[in-house]
């Protein structure tokens, strides 16, 4: 038996005897996960600087905090989510016991991504140790610091045989997913998000995708242009691009170009300083593969800001190019990296019109003062999320579903919604075995028809809600009807 298998095997039948089921055992466990993230951050940014070369703080700042509120959240709320859900009741069954239990769906399989290494593995843990699942973890590869870390401390904290990592590359991410799971949770590219979701086909496991693609970011003429440069430099270049939610390239009108460039430019300078390669916050990219490929998306295009890159430390510096269209090859394929395209177009309709030819994004970016122009973009788009006058910000609210629609994923996570996604929400409805006269009075009477009045009634739609507005009807008009005789008469 392969050791994926025996991982497999081991947190199959720990979840069998039950152990997760009460909310104690979660918490506990969540307590543990918590107490790991305090105790083991100098740890985590050591490994994290050195497959990402990202400085302490940035770490904290965009894997650790967040895992700790969402730890927070879920043990504050824990209690209620898990809690039945009482529904509204129809007509037939307004005597009956009608409510939805959540309750765990097994054994869930965690693909993480090597870009936020620790927040896109753990985040789906805490839902997946929340919602009363077992947990195969698999970090990626790529961070093979962190990933080894993980695999280290991990057991340390929590259940071993509920929550096992299994390190190692592609073959060992293959042979775990040929193993039956109850739910598959990848974070990572489009491309193999497809082969994860065909080996889930082969057991009917429902997945999550959790994928990339190319985010747009458009830039009204009339916005402020400084402000709006100043969140998107931010955005763009944090992690030196490699953000799944990082604008992916900028759409805005011709006349505004130039304007554009130069507050970038001045941007990259005060963030990172003349320098950015000798910058302690400006990191790098992750490895030469990926270094290759996002030099070799420059090919063709006119650099306006940057452009400097140095393959033995893995350096690109932030990098602005305008004049790009639509054909170049920076706009064939996500291009996570620090690189900024500039597209000229004729206004917001043609941005409109230029997002809708290409596959839905995670997210779009819209700068504007013009309200009624961000909900024409809102109205008149899709994507997993649109952001307006700022960037990466909606990735920190736990109440929004987070995740992407089409080619970007499908399914989301976060808060509430992470423990929704990982629990099966189960239908339950509970009658006495009274009453049975109701169900054998006929309609239409005196025929052989097997329909009950009740069942007639449900058939009808006649919900609860809707008698409940015909109640308050029938008894608005007899108030008016008191009021008019009374007073009016
Ligand atoms: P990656 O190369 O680390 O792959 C992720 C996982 O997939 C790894 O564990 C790896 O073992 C496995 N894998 C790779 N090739 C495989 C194959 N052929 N068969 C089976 N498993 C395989 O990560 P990546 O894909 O380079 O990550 C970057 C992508 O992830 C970007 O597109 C980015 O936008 C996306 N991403 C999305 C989110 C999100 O929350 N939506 C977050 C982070 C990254």
């Amino acid at each position: 038996m392969s050791r994926e298998q025996l991982a497999v095997q081991r947190a199959r039948k720990s979840f069998h005897t039950g152990k997760t089921k009460p909310l104690e055992h979660r918490i506990h466990q969540l307590r543990s996960l918590l107490r790991f993230v305090h105790e083991r951050q100098k740890e985590i940014a050591d490994a994290v600087k050195k497959d990402l070369g990202k400085s302490e703080y940035a770490t904290e700042l965009f894997e650790t905090i967040g895992l700790e509120g969402e730890i927070n959240l879920a043990l504050e709320n824990l209690a209620e989510w898990a809690a039945p859900r009482p529904v509204e009741k129809n007509l037939l069954t307004i005597l009956d016991e009608v409510y939805i239990q959540p309750e765990p769906l097994g054994v869930v399989l965690i693909i993480g991504a090597w870009n936020y290494p620790w927040a896109v593995t753990l985040q789906p843990l805490i839902g997946a140790i929340a919602a009363g699942n077992a947990a195969v973890i698999k970090p990626s590869e790529i961070s093979s610091h962190s990933a080894k870390l993980m695999e280290e401390l991990l057991p340390q904290y929590l259940d071993k045989d509920l929550y096992p990592v299994v390190t190692g590359g592609v073959s060992e991410t293959q042979e775990l997913l040929k193993q039956r799971f109850d739910h598959i949770f990848y974070t990572g590219n489009s491309t193999v998000g497809k082969l994860v979701m065909e080996a889930a086909a082969r057991h009917l496991t429902p997945v999550t995708l959790e994928l990339g693609g190319k985010s747009p970011c458009y830039i009204d003429k009339d916005c402020d242009i400084t402000v709006a440069c100043r969140r998107i430099t931010w955005g763009k270049f944090v992690n030196v691009g490699q953000t799944c939610i990082a604008p992916d390239y900028i759409l805005c009108e011709a006349s505004i170009q130039s304007r554009v460039v130069e507050e970038i430019k001045k941007c990259i300078k005060e963030f990172y300083t003349d320098n950015p390669k000798t910058f302690e916050d400006y990191g790098r990219m992750v490895n030469q593969r990926h270094l290759k490929r996002v030099v070799a998306l420059m090919e063709g295009s006119t650099i306006a800001v940057g452009g400097e890159v140095d393959e033995s430390q893995c350096y690109i510096a932030p990098t602005v190019l305008k004049d790009v269209t639509g054909e170049s090859k920076l706009m064939q394929e996500e291009i996570f990296g620090p690189l900024l395209p500039i597209i000229t177009v004729s206004g917001v309709d043609e941005a409109i019109e230029f997002i809708n030819d290409r596959e839905k994004p995670l997210v779009i970016y819209v700068f504007a003062d013009n309200n009624k122009l961000i909900k024409r973009v809102i109205a008149e788009t899709s994507s997993g999320a649109l952001l307006a006058n700022d960037c990466l910000v909606h990735f920190t609210v736990s109440a929004l579903p987070f995740g992407g629609v089409g080619n970007s994923g499908m399914g989301c996570y976060h808060g509430r919604h992470s423990f929704d996604r990982l629990s099966h929400l189960r239908s339950c409805l509970i009658k006495q075995l009274k009453m049975e006269g109701v169900n054998s009075m006929r309609y239409p009477p005196h025929t052989a028809k097997k329909m009950s009045w009740a069942r007639f009634f449900l058939l009808k739609q006649f919900n609860v809600s809707r008698m409940r507005h015909l109640a308050l009807l029938a008894m608005l008009a007899g108030l008016a009807a008191f009021v008019v005789q009374r007073f009016l008469r």
